[in-house]
This record gives C-alpha cells, structure tokens and sequence, in this order.
C-alpha cells in the first residue's frame, strides 16, 4: 500500500478549478467532486479521487471531513500585516464625510500610522501581526502577500522587511514579501524627487541585495506617487530582479493603470476609477486585477472596479482583504462574500479570486491554489457542505480546519486521534 502523509476523506464536496488562472470563471471551469479524497505526501497533493477509492490505496493519516466542502487554501494577495497603532477615532470622521486626502493633510492616515510604526518595537510589531496570522489562519488563509510601507525611512522599510521574513520563518502561512512606496514622507513633502530617488537607487538595490522582497508595489494616484514618479520606481524593482505590482486608480483616475503598456506587472490592485476600457489592457497583458471589496466600504465611496468590462475583456480577478488601518479586517474570506453583494461576483469567481487568480496574482500560479496532483496541500475544510454558502452566509466564519504544507495547522489537534 502506498503511503500518505495524510488522507482527507468523505470530503462531500471538493471545489477547485480544471485548470490554472481564468480569465472567465464559469460552473463548466469548476471541478466539483461528490464523496471525494485527496492523499498527501511530502506537502504535495498526490492523488485525487473518490473517498473510498483513496483510503482504499494509501495508507497514512486520516482525516473525515465528515461530508463538507473542501477547497484549496485561501490566498489573499493584498495586505499591509505589519504596522503599529490604529485609527479608530478616524472613523467618525470619515463617516461625517471628510474625505481620505484631507484626513491625510491634517496628519493622520498613514503619516499617523507611519509614526506608531517607528514608536513601536521589533517585539511589538510581531507580536501583532502574528495575532492577525493566527486570525487568518482560522478564517482559511493559507498564503498572504505582506507590504511594508509604514517605515518610510530606509533603516525603517529594511526593519519591516526584516519583520515580515522572520513572520514567515516563524507562523505556518506562506508570507509574500512586497517593498511599498506608500507615500511620500512628512520629511521629504518639498523634496519629492530625492524621495523618489532614494527609494529607486538606495532602497531598492539594498532590498535586493538582501533578498527581503519578491515584489515592489507604489500607490499611484491622485496626491500620492504620479505615474511618472510610479515608473521610475517599479523600473528600479525590476532591474533589481523584484517583480511589481500596483495599487491604481483607488482615489482618483490620473493614468495609472496605463501602466501595464509598457512596464511588466503582475497585478493591479483597486481599480475602483478604472475607465472600462483599460480592460483591455490589462487582459491583453495578463495582469491580475486585485479586486478590494471591503476597503471599498471602508473608503465610503459608490466607485466600483469595472467588473463587467474585466468579465467581457476576460481579465483575470483577484479578491484579497488589504487589510490594514484604513480597512480593520484581516478577512479574506469576508472579501470573498462581500464581493458577492458589492461587486456581483458570483461565489465560483470569487472563490477563484481567492485561489487559482490570486496565485497568479503573486506568481505562484502552478504550484498554489488548486487542488490538483503536484500542488501544494494547502487546503480548507469547510463547515458547510458545499460552494453555494459562499456569499450566502457571510458575518462568521465557516472554516472548520485548515491544512498547509500537508499538515493540519488548524485547528490545533493531536493527530495521534487520526492513526488508523
Ligand atoms: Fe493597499
């Protein structure tokens, strides 16, 4: 008999997708098997087929799924883990209607963030984010992308960059490190340039050089970084072996998702200004759209990413949390469902949003988010017992237990109970 690492059985429905990214998600791409199986060895995704068929060949641990739904490992693509502080007496203001770049003029939203960031200690700055892993951890999430941007300084971007590689090494998720040019510091506001310019020439390199980003990203728009400033940046990025991404056109249409044309990115995440017709560009050069469904309640604004025209353009979209102190949910799975209400996504596109799409989004298409033979184990079982709860139900959690790695890291259980 061939040995498993771990059997799932009576998996009572099994969702994953037939092939890698989609740019359409429609019920014929869905694989959905009925009383199904998946045997694991070496962290990998060996067989899938019928329950009975796999505890019948492999021989290992097993777990029941007592008849629920199970899909593959939730990634969320868009995130800022780590950062100090929080803005909860901003949100009062917000909800009076003052909008985001006048709470940013008065010195708060991120400057204010930026500061509780340097205020706060190694220890400290773990010591949270770790909590909010742990929460993702139980919602489903199984890979996240982490941004810095909340040091600003060279010394202070290095320190979170640092932070978010020892997040990695020490919490089951999978981390994606991404170096941000969030926005211009209070320090540089009538030097703009040597900002920019430090950020392409000192930081930059100095990243690389210590292998502590995957991706750079730059919050293009209006009253942030221009495209021009954008372009210099993410060029640096990928002369120094990064690959990029972006957040465009969030608050203000100034051309920022043009950028596809002539600098190769990965994703493009908000979208909410986005003319519909940049929905050809980016499904002509196979760029993510991230779409952000609950930082756009969080922004209080009746913009919407043009999801009709990334359908009939057939651009691949993403679904992720940006977690961070504008938008307090570390929820992927609640973007997920919200998604459904605010954005028309159905479940089946937002679950590939939240899988196959959302590796391509971080360049891990191939490996991650698919329940396939070769792939990673990351996997979610469900406390519900099929797809059509996705959406539906939304406000708490429906994720009962959590496999990465092929090991069941929640919730916590002696897997001496599962020995055959
Ligand atoms: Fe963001």
């Amino acid at each position: 008999m061939p040995k498993a690492d771990l059997i799932i059985y009576n998996i009572g429905e099994l969702v994953t997708f037939s092939k890698g990214p989609l740019r359409r998600v429609t019920p014929e791409d869905a694989v959905i098997l009925r009383d199904a199986g998946v045997a694991i060895r070496n962290g990998r995704i060996v067989e899938v087929g019928s329950s009975t068929s796999i505890t019948a060949k492999y021989e290992g641990l097993a777990l029941d799924a007592g008849g629920r739904l199970v899909t593959p490992g939730l990634i969320d693509s868009h995130t800022h883990l780590v950062f100090g502080g929080s803005r909860e007496d901003e949100f009062e203001l917000k909800l009076s209607g003052v909008p985001y770049e006048e709470i940013l003029r008065r010195g708060g939203g991120i400057y204010r963030t930026v500061r509780a960031t340097r205020n706060a200690s190694d220890e400290e700055l773990v010591a949270r984010a770790v909590e909010v892993l742990d929460f993702m951890l139980e919602h489903g999430t199984t890979v996240v992308e982490a941004k810095s941007g909340y040091g600003l300084s060279l010394e202070e971007e290095l320190r979170l960059l640092r932070l978010i590689k020892t997040l990695d090494e020490i919490h089951p998720i999978k981390v994606i490190p991404t170096l941000l040019a969030h926005v211009i510091p209070e320090e540089f506001k009538d030097r703009r340039r040597d900002y920019v310019d430090m950020f392409a020439e000192k930081l930059i390199p100095e990243v690389a050089r210590e292998g502590l980003a995957i991706y750079v990203d730059v919050f293009c728009d209006k009253g942030v970084f221009t495209p021009e400033e954008t372009r210099k940046i993410l060029l640096a990025g990928l002369k120094h072996g990064l690959r990029a991404r972006l957040h465009a056109d969030e608050i203000d249409y100034i051309g920022c998702s043009k950028l596809v044309l002539d600098i190769e990115l990965d994703a493009v995440d908000h979208l909410e200004k986005t003319p519909p017709e940049n929905a050809f560009l980016l499904a002509e050069k196979g760029v993510v759209a991230g779409l952000l469904p609950t930082s756009i309640m969080a922004l209080f604004t009746d913009a919407r990413p043009p999801v009709n025209a990334f359908r009939e353009a057939g651009v691949f979209m993403a679904v992720a949390s940006d977690f961070n102190p504008n938008n307090m949910t570390p929820h992927v799975q609640l973007a997920m469902d919200v998604s459904t209400y605010i954005l028309g996504l159905t479940p089946l596109e937002a679950l590939a949003g939240a899988t196959i799409n959302a590796a391509k989004s971080l360049g891990l298409e191939g490996e991650y988010g698919r329940i396939a033979p070769g792939y990673k184990a990351d996997l979610v079982i469900w406390d519900v017992e099929n797809y059509k709860w996705i959406g539906y139900a939304w406000g708490f959690n429906k994720v009962l237990a959590v496999v990465i790695n092929g090991k069941i890291e929640y919730p916590e259980i002696d897997e001496a109970d599962l020995s055959k």
